[in-house]
């Protein structure tokens, strides 16, 4: 298959481009390569290309979902802290770096025992 020859899609690792950008170009999500408005070609064409992004960004909205889900359940690595609602002395913890290193990160414990959640900002 040639890349180049669909319009809408990047030539160089054949991911399906976004939307035109204010400054009338695009850049490849995947490869970060540029392009101008031709690369989209005539407009049913880029009307179609559309329609999958949309199908595209729901799938992976969706994966995101369930990959969040799955985090919540995994028990991380297990400390000695007792739980304030049952008194049990480990809880696993799991950490989120939050927006930017400046802001510290926030730990969430999560008792072994009755899975009571905390969290903690350090
Ligand atoms: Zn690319
Ligand atoms: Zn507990």
């Amino acid at each position: 298959m040639n890349f180049v020859a669909e319009p809408g899609f990047c030539s160089e690792c054949g991911s399906i481009l976004p939307d035109l950008g204010s400054s009338g170009g695009v850049t490849c999500y995947t490869c970060k390569k540029e392009y101008g408005p031709e690369v989209f070609g005539a407009m049913e064409t880029s009307y179609i290309v559309h329609f999958n992004n949309l199908d595209d960004y729901a799938a992976v909205k969706a994966k995101k979902k369930e990959q969040k889900m799955q985090d919540d359940e995994a028990a991380g690595p297990v400390v000695e802290r007792k739980c304030p609602k049952c008194n049990n002395d480990k809880m696993s913890y799991t950490t989120l770096q939050l927006r930017s290193a400046d802001e510290g990160q926030t730990i969430f414990f999560t008792c072994t025992k009755c899975k009571y959640k905390e969290t903690e900002n350090s």
